[in-house]
């Protein structure tokens, strides 16, 4: 499957590491420019000279997803740069994981306010361009835990959950305007979001999962380059679950 994403534009959230980083060099290999952002300057620089050097054109805006007005800053720094916007991949995301009756209410608020919150700010500031370019691909990063639920994280599961709900919405708001908006859902991948899980949750979400195996990052970011391509245009409002079949015996 060749997916050429040459003179498009892509803003990934979250792209200093992890899931996000390999998203952006996944796009930036297709041929797109791509907008780096996170909070952490020095992570979002290390992968844009990876980018830089196998020839990828980039930037890094670091950015606070869940600042409404740091938001603007950042889309206004792609739009002076490269003038459009073609591709965001809301993916930023956090965890504060504990059980619910001990969750503190500011663990649940940030919870809710980079996951969810963020991905709001990004799309709605990311909208303008796209309905005036009548073109647009929009992907948020949710979780099979929005599916399924999860102890310990009722605030990571209700904000994935409503990004799903968001996704659909956002769909049927833009479908007419040449712009899809759907959701990739990751199972249990290998970043540092899960490298501090004990092994003995690691083992037990092993056991569970057919292809037996964790995810790669690498396997999520096929999986938004094809729901950012032309192979995807007739798709939105969808989301695509990438869990090695965690989920299919639940
Ligand atoms: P990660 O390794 O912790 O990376 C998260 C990225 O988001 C970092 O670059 C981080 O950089 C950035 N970020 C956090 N808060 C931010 C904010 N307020 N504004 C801007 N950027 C922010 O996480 P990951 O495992 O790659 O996960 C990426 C996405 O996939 C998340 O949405 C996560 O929920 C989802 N997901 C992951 C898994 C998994 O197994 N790993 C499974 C399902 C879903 P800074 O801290 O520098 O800002």
């Amino acid at each position: 499957m060749t997916i050429d994403l040459r003179n498009q534009v892509a803003l990934v959230t979250g792209a200093g590491r992890g899931i996000g980083s390999e998203i952006a060099m996944s796009l930036a290999n297709a041929g797109a420019k791509v907008a780096l952002c996170a909070r952490t300057e020095a992570n979002l620089q290390s992968v844009a000279e990876t980018i830089r050097a196998s020839g990828g054109d980039c930037f890094a805006v670091p950015t606070d997803v869940s600042d409404s007005a740091a938001v603007d800053m950042l889309m206004n720094a792609v739009m002076e740069r490269w003038g459009r916007l073609d591709i965001l991949v809301n993916n930023a995301g956090i965890t504060r994981d504990m059980l619910l009756l001990r969750m503190k209410e500011e663990d649940w608020d940030a919870v809710l306010q980079v996951n969810l919150k963020g991905a709001f700010l990004c799309t709605r500031s990311a909208l303008k361009p796209m309905l005036k370019q009548r073109f647009g691909r929009i992907v948020n990063v949710t979780s099979v835990i929005g599916l399924t639920g999860n102890a310990g994280q009722a605030n990571y599961a209700a904000s994935k959950a409503a990004l799903i709900a968001f996704t659909k919405s956002v769909a049927v708001e833009v479908g007419s305007r040449g712009i899809t908006c759907n959701a990739i859902a990751p199972g249990f991948i290998e970043t540092d979001m899960t490298a501090g899980l004990s092994d003995e949750l690691k083992q037990k979400a092993l056991e569970r999962i057919p292809l037996g195996r964790l995810g790669l990052s690498k396997e999520v970011a096929n999986g938004v380059l094809f729901l950012s391509s032309e192979m995807a245009a007739y798709i939105t409002g969808q989301t695509l679950v990438v869990d090695g079949g965690l989920t299919t015996g639940l």
